[in-house]
């Protein structure tokens, strides 16, 4: 025996090692031999050894096919084709499978072609039973630990895969070695793709990656976990198609060989940072709307108390002494005073509409009508900018539960935000459509879109991009929206134009 040892030990797992053996040769005396002495070893009562023979290569390949086998003991000389020739085909399988070479002519540079060719040991025919049998075994063992390792590896990969969380590592010059899908999704990337890039240049803005890489380089250099929140964008970060806010958790491991590794596991906070802002912004809001309540009452009472010397003013200039001419200067005079008041004071009755707290009527609202009005109440405004008005209203209308007047003004600010943005003319798309549960309206426009940097202060109270804008639209759209329950979402594209979707519960 010439077994060119194999570097598994199977001493400790020898007598769990039950498999399936096929021996490939044309020598029936031999075979039945080998078949023999594999059969004859038992593990308490019961053969440890399956046994199937082939005596051709072809036979061979159609029985590894057809049954399966964890060990091949293979001639090197077969009638048909060389044993040499057979590892790589019979090893071909996604199962991982072992290949012992016999042969009666044992060469040192025969063992080493085959060893490189995948066998997993090279013996001479003039082999002892039992060494045989302990090659075997051993080859047996590297599959089993060998397919052991590749369920851990499959199951690993599928948390990581699967998991709602992104993970990445990263390796000393911080380059990705590790992407997940969801770190692939959010980055708009496909993961093969991301292996190897700069982590930092690619996904993190440049304002944040000082605070981003002395995290990384503190993980990589203590034992504790470090956390740090950063936008991650799709595209690149000086072009960013979109962007999230995720919350990292850096731990290093230490490989085996080399550096250590960071991995780092991201939380999407995206829509948890959204909510707390909006509580704050409500809150502020709603301070604010106290305050301003107080001062509109504040104001209201002067300009009252104005409002009736003006009527007392004006019965005296009747009652004076004055030729007519001047008389009616005079009354002209208070009446453009008078005039003005009223105009403050319905500017202040609007604005106290909008401050004061205020609950919302629960009427079916025919939302595909309503859309309709506010087009109408456009169409001119629409025309001198020279946009074309699409409309496309499912038949039934669509009904909603809510307050009329509100949802219209829901509806007129998100049309006039639409024309606006098309100075050099466009199309509005209105379309309104139903389910079983909301009636929904989109207004898509054709104008020049919102830069992803700006996207997530749209619905900041006084946040404006125009010259003459308040910066309030949308903060009503969505304090109405709230109010009824229903959700309102942005989707734009730079140069393509911008799509905004409110739903509403339909109340069915
Ligand atoms: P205002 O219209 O007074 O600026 P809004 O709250 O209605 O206040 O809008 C805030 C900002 O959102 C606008 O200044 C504009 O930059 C952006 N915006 C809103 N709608 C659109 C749209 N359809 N197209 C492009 N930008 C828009």
């Amino acid at each position: 025996m010439s077994a060119v040892p194999p570097t598994t030990s199977s001493r400790s797992t020898r007598s769990t090692v039950f498999g399936r053996v096929l021996i490939v040769d044309d020598n029936p005396e031999l075979v039945g031999a080998l078949k023999g002495v594999l059969e004859s070893v038992t593990n308490q009562g019961a053969p440890r050894y399956e046994v199937h023979t082939a005596s051709c290569g072809k036979d061979a390949l159609r029985l590894a096919d057809e049954e399966g086998f964890d060990v091949a003991i293979v001639d090197v000389k077969l009638p048909d084709v060389s044993g040499v020739d057979l590892i790589v085909p019979l090893r071909a399988s996604p199962r991982p499978r072992e290949v012992v070479l016999i042969t009666g002519y044992a060469s040192v540079d025969a063992a080493i072609g085959a060893l490189r060719s995948g066998a997993f040991a090279f013996v001479s025919k003039s082999f002892r039973p039992e060494e045989l049998i302990s090659t075997v075994d051993q080859a047996l063992t590297k599959v089993h630990l060998t397919r052991g390792r590749e369920v851990l590896e499959r199951r690993y990969r599928s948390v990581v895969e699967l998991t709602d969380v992104l993970v990445v590592a990263l390796d000393a010059d911080q380059h990705v070695q590790l992407f997940n899908r969801k770190a692939a999704n959010l980055a708009g990337v496909d993961p093969d793709d991301a292996l190897g890039r700069d982590f930092l240049a690619s996904w993190i803005p440049a304002e944040e990656r000082p605070r981003m890489r002395e995290a990384i380089l503190q993980a990589e250099t203590s034992d504790r976990t470090r956390e740090v929140e950063a936008d991650f964008v799709e595209g690149s970060p000086e072009q960013p198609l979109a962007r999230r806010r995720v919350r990292w958790h850096l731990s290093r491991a230490q490989e085996e060989q080399g550096p250590p590794i960071v991995y780092m596991i991201g939380i999407d906070v995206t829509e948890r940072r959204a909510l707390e802002k909006r509580a704050a912004d409500a809150e502020a809001l709603s301070a604010m709307g106290a305050l301003a309540l107080n001062l509109a009452h504040e104001i209201r009472n002067p300009l009252n108390a104005a409002v009736l010397q003006l009527h007392l003013l004006d019965r005296q200039i009747g009652r004076i002494d004055v030729d007519e001419a001047t008389r009616s200067q005079l009354q002209g005079r208070t009446k453009i005073v008078g005039d003005e008041i009223g105009r403050l004071n319905r500017l202040l009755t609007e604005f106290l509409e909008l401050a004061r707290p205020r609950g919302i009527a629960k009427e079916p609202v025919h939302v595909g009508k309503l859309v309709d009005d506010v087009l109408d109440l456009e169409r001119d405004s629409a025309r001198m900018r020279g946009v074309t008005l699409v409309r496309d209203v499912a038949e039934d209308g669509c009904v909603a539960i809510g307050d009329q007047e509100k949802l219209k003004q829901v509806v007129i600010n998100l049309v006039v935000n639409a024309l606006e943005a098309m100075k050099d003319g466009g199309t509005l798309t209105a379309r309104v459509k139903g389910d079983d549960t909301h009636v929904t309206v989109e207004l898509e426009d054709t104008g020049p879109g919102i830069a992803a940097e700006i996207f997530p202060s749209l619905f900041d109270p006084f946040f404006t991009t125009k010259e003459a804008g308040t910066g309030l639209g949308l903060s009503i759209v969505r304090k109405i929206v709230d109010s009824h329950a229903g959700d309102v979402a942005i989707e734009s594209e730079r140069g393509r134009g911008t799509k905004v979707r409110v739903r509403i519960p339909s109340g069915r």
